[in-house]
């Protein structure tokens, strides 16, 4: 059985953007899963010889008339049953706000391994930006520009024991 691994994280952090890089830059897309395509939400994929099923959480729901802290909520609570690794993705511009804490809550007690992902790290100079995440208590940040492709495939190169 393929890992499951869930993109997450409040909407405008670059999640999809994250999604379609991890896609199209180093792996190969083996199948897009039926039903889905229209969004491309899931696809699977191989990593040199490992397969996995990506998913990208987070396509807002237009048609609820549920706050967007609940959206986020249980969108997250959804992947985080359904996964067996999170990638949990932050926006290094904007620092640490109240809907990334409110996935933070979420993840408390979870055992499933968790990436926690600084994007929008584009530039050498923005690195300092990661400095406001390690309140949250982590050792490990990995900082990408899921734009520009940077940190990319080293955040594969981890992932990759875990498949
Ligand atoms: P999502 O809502 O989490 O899926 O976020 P999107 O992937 O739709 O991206 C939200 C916005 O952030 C878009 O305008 C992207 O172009 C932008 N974005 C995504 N990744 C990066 C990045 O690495 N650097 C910069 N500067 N902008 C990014
Ligand atoms: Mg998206």
């Amino acid at each position: 059985p393929m890992p499951l691994v869930a993109i997450i994280g409040r909407p405008n952090v670059g999640k999809s953007t994250l999604f379609n890089k991890i896609l199209g830059v180093k792996t190969a897309i083996v199948d897009d899963v039926p039903g889905v395509t229209r969004d491309r939400n899931y696809a699977d994929a191989t990593y040199l010889d490992r397969k996995f099923r990506l998913v990208d959480t987070g396509g807002l729901d237009l048609s609820s008339s549920d706050g967007m802290l609940t959206l986020i909520r249980r969108q997250s609570e959804l992947a985080i049953a359904e996964a067996d690794i999170l990638m949990f993705i932050l926006d290094g511009r904007a620092g640490l706000t109240p809907p990334d804490h409110e996935v933070v809550k979420l993840l408390r007690g979870v055992t499933k391994p968790i990436f926690y992902v600084i994007n929008k790290i584009d530039t050498p100079k923005a690195e300092p930006l990661i400095a406001d995440f390690y309140q949250l208590g982590k050792s490990e940040l990995h900082a990408v520009s899921a734009e520009h492709g940077i940190g990319v495939s080293e955040l594969l190169d981890d992932l990759y024991p875990l498949l």
